[in-house]
């Protein structure tokens, strides 16, 4: 897909709205988001609108992932954050808020630093795990 003029990081990519821009090549932009959840807070964007990570070819998704991983090397060598968390939302209903691919570059200085991510145990008693595993794993082939 080409650009989309009502999508905010294909106006970013086009020099219409100013970002912060940490690293760009042929396929891939990446800048510090507006909103810096912690210090160094980064998204890397596919410069095609795709609308997310599921839609994106995979190709593009190898090179994003790239330039994700070593952002995180270097908050972790350069910034001092003592780890990083590499996070895409997928639709609105998993908290994406700009529909254009992209990659959070989270680095995590200690456990109140401002970026919670909880991922609570649901009561899995009424889940056929066996019968769930086969119903993915068939689509998979
Ligand atoms: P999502 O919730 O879709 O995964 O994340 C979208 C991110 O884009 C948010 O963290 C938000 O702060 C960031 N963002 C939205 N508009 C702009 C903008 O104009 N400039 C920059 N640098 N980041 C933006
Ligand atoms: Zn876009």
């Amino acid at each position: 897909m080409e650009k989309d003029k009502n999508c905010v990081f294909c106006k970013i990519i086009d020099g219409e709205i100013p970002a912060y821009k940490i690293f760009e090549d042929e396929n891939v932009l990446a800048f510090l988001d507006i909103s810096q959840v912690t210090k160094g807070h980064t998204l890397v964007v596919s410069k095609k609108h795709y609308d997310n990570f599921l839609s994106t070819p995979k190709e593009i998704v190898h090179k994003v992932m790239d330039v994700a991983q070593r952002i995180g090397q270097v908050q972790v060598e350069f910034l001092g954050a003592k780890g990083v968390n590499i996070l895409t939302n997928c639709y609105p209903a998993a908290g994406q808020t700009v529909m254009h691919f992209h990659v959070h570059v989270i680095p995590r200085y200690d456990q109140n630093d401002n970026f919670i991510l909880e991922m609570k145990t649901k009561d899995d008693s009424k889940l056929n795990l066996p019968v769930l595993a086969k119903q993915i794993k068939k689509e998979l082939k």
